[in-house]
């Protein structure tokens, strides 16, 4: 006893192995900048070294607020390996909560980008604990008298020896706040033993596990387009870095942007919310077509009219299902070997749905005495979760974690219904199901088959309280450029009804038509803003 090596999981052996073996491996930045992954490397020891000239001990917690960049990636690696802590800010939050979570973290460095000095200047006085600014930029130091530290600078002057320290894996080494659809953002956080895991299990789901979006070998080439802030771009970054694959980062998501870096740095494989799908599919000219762009859709349900319009254009999608909490993966529409045969319409049905767990995650779909739903696509409950890299809690709020965690099991507040094979999809949120006469009527449900009609980009379903009912679905629809008529709509649906697909009742009683949809801080369809839009026009 005793003699072992006590390895602990840590995001340092991470980035060892990436740059062993791939050094020459390429990271890209919009087109301003270009490097290999051992220059990442050494700029990754200066800025420990800088950053530890500033103070920074284990524990520091960093705030971190910029795009999607080859210097966020270098805070991914440099500041949990010091031991000090990564806050991802979340930048499209409002400024009032930007500030809360500045002050709830405890952050005592800020790294800001140009375009968020003058908000870091508005909030300073309110941040008496945050010791040290420093800037990043594109070009020249902005004129600022919020500090005169500039990014570049500190690590062209810091020397490339440093040794990361040794300790527990269950150190913390993120920390990122929920997007707070309701009250609060709430403070998550992970450790290095959790992302390291979390990493190998989304490396063996990419590349061991049948998807429509295996990866095939290192000639793909990686681009995020989910912020590096939300849940760290769901840890693919460290998963690419791991496999040594190239990485993209378009900085500010501009469409014009995107579509150039996909196309001169031959992008195969990205991950994005619907919305941002969305937002590409309706900007491509007429007849375009992609050379097989993978996207991994996630965040909220992949509609099924989106899938099949974004296949038209060279996309391949695949849902993926996680949270803030979760650090995210839990669950991806891959495909078992023995259904590998299924036809192709089968198959597009499939990788929409919610999934089956990513290696490592128990997934289960219970009612509120913890019985398991029948698997039958139709008994609906609660998808409870375990799995190693699972946020222990919200940062100092016991009485959120021991909801959170109640029974053992991470509640995910979301409901859905399993198949025969396992396969899981989420009908709706625990608060956003519409409950009529008694039934659970599912608003994903009718946001996909909606999606469905040829005339409709997208749409959203919300409850509306009802004097007999309680409550009854109404969907907010916005059309594409022809004219669309709620009689349309009505008996797309009904067609449905006579499937058997969904009940008469869940027909909405009422449509109405929009030229957009109000939208998260992370792009997702905002129910809580379309339900008061809602309730603002019923009064007029
Ligand atoms: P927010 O709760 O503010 O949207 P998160 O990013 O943590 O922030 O969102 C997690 C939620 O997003 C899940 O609980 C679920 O409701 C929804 N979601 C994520 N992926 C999917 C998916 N594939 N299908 C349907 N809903 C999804």
């Amino acid at each position: 006893m005793g003699y072992a090596y006590d390895y602990q999981l840590l995001i340092r052996h991470i980035l060892e192995y990436g740059v062993n073996y791939a050094p020459k491996q390429e990271i890209v930045y919009r087109d301003l900048h270009r490097y290999t992954y051992k220059d990442l490397y050494n700029r990754v020891h200066r800025l420990a070294n800088a950053l530890e000239e500033l103070g920074v001990k284990k524990g520091t917690r960093i705030g971190v607020l910029e795009w999607d960049s080859h210097r966020y990636l270098e805070c991914y690696f440099a500041i949990p390996c010091m031991g000090a802590v990564l806050h991802t800010v979340n930048v499209r939050l409002s400024p009032e909560d930007i500030l809360y979570t500045i002050q709830h973290a405890e952050d005592e460095v800020i790294l800001v980008y140009k375009d968020f000095v003058p908000l870091m200047e508005s909030l300073r006085s309110k941040l008496p604990k945050v010791k040290h600014y420093i800037v990043m930029t594109d070009d020249k130091m902005p004129e600022t008298n919020l500090t005169d530290l500039e990014y570049e600078e500190m690590i062209k002057k810091a020397s490339k020896d440093y040794e990361f320290p040794e300790f527990s894996e269950n150190t913390m080494a993120t920390l990122s706040y929920t997007t707070g659809t309701t009250g609060r953002p709430k403070g998550v956080w992970f450790t290095h033993r959790k992302l390291v895991l979390h990493t190998l299990s989304g490396c063996i789901a990419m590349t061991g596990i049948r998807s429509p979006l295996r990866l095939k070998d290192d000639k793909e080439v990686y681009m995020p387009l989910t912020p590096m802030f939300h849940v760290h771009a769901w840890g693919i970054p460290y998963m690419m870095w791991l496999m040594g694959i190239k990485h993209v980062y378009p900085g500010r998501y501009e469409p014009m942007m995107i579509v150039k870096l996909v196309l001169s740095e031959g992008v195969t494989y990205t991950h994005c919310v619907p919305t941002i799908l969305q937002m590409i599919v309706d900007n491509l000219p007429e007849g375009f077509k992609f050379n097989g762009w993978k996207m991994l859709i996630g965040g909220a349900k992949l509609p099924e009219g989106l899938a099949k319009r974004a296949r038209e254009k060279g996309i391949y999608t695949m849902a993926a299902y996680g949270m803030s909490e979760t650090c995210p993966a839990l669950t991806g529409a891959f495909v078992k070997p023995h259904l590998l045969d299924l036809p192709m319409e089968d198959m597009l049905k499939m990788s929409v749905k919610t999934g089956i767990p990513f290696p490592l995650v128990y997934v289960r779909v219970v009612h509120d005495d913890f019985k398991d739903v029948e698997k039958n696509e139709k008994d609906m409950g609660e998808i409870v979760v375990r799995a190693p890299w699972l946020t222990d809690g919200y940062l100092n709020d016991e009485e959120k974690t021991k909801e959170l965690w109640a029974g053992g099991w991470l509640h995910t507040g979301d409901i859905a219904v399993m198949d025969s094979e396992g396969y899981v999809t989420i009908v709706d949120r625990l608060k956003d199901v519409i409950k009529s006469g008694g039934e659970w009527i599912s608003s994903l449900t009718l946001e996909n088959l909606l999606s469905l009609h040829p005339k409709v980009k997208e749409a959203a379903v919300v409850g509306v309280p009802d004097e007999k009912w309680g409550e009854r679905p109404l969907a907010v629809v916005v059309p594409m450029n022809e004219n669309l008529s709620e009689e349309e709509l009505r008996n797309h649906l009904l067609k449905f009804v006579e499937q058997g697909v969904i009940t008469k009742w869940a027909v909405p009683d009422k449509f109405i038509f929009v030229r957009e949809l109000p939208r998260t801080s992370v792009g997702k369809i905002d129910k809580k803003n379309i339900r008061k839009m809602v309730a603002e026009s019923f009064k007029k």
